[in-house]
């Protein structure tokens, strides 16, 4: 049975997971070495069965995103958080230190951007995941056994990383893969 892979987006941009995909023709070995189980790139919802690698991009800014994360890191023997969203919050954590009524003051009623909301509405139903007060890095969370940085993490260390953990090897980065200039 071929080892199983999960992906998800918590506060991210879904650009790691681009990254993952730029990993070009590698990506027809990979298909070869594993399978793909939940992740938006199968769109698979449910897991199906133990997970021998998750890879997590993204930092924690609502409910959703720490069920999310407490269920990948219960169902993946691995758990990677890919790129500095995950590793440190990355851009949704500009807004921490600011208070969250100043946030949604922002976002909903006296922005630049806010033309339509005439009714001054700020979403509340108790379906929306709640917000939290700031946002949280994956380790603060939960256990993370491996940190790829780099906003996102280059494709080559993506698949330098998974090859290793898939042979059983620890994950030695290449000076190439981990600069960013
Ligand atoms: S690390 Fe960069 S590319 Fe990845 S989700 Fe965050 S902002 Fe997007």
């Amino acid at each position: 049975m071929k080892p199983k892979i999960a992906t998800t987006s918590l506060a991210g941009c879904f650009g790691c997971h681009m990254s993952i995909l730029d990993i070009d023709e590698k990506i027809l070995d990979l298909a070869d070495l594993v399978e793909f189980d939940k992740s938006p790139i199968t769109d698979i919802k449910k897991f199906t069965r133990p997970i021998d690698i998750g890879l997590i991009e993204g930092g924690c800014c609502n409910s959703e995103n720490i069920e999310t994360l407490k269920e990948f890191r219960k169902n993946c023997k691995i758990l990677v958080a890919v790129g500095e969203c995950a590793l440190m919050g990355g851009v949704p954590a500009m807004r921490n230190g600011i208070e969250i009524e100043e946030c949604f003051d922002e976002a909903y009623l006296s922005g630049p951007t806010v033309k339509l909301n005439h009714e001054k509405i700020v979403p509340d139903d108790p379906e929306l995941p709640k917000i939290l007060p700031r946002v949280y890095s994956c380790n603060e969370i939960v256990e993370i056994d491996y940190f790829l940085p780099g906003c996102p993490p280059r494709a080559d260390l993506i698949w330098e990383a998974l090859t290793a953990l898939l042979q059983g090897r620890e994950i030695e980065p290449s000076y190439e893969s981990l600069k960013f200039d």
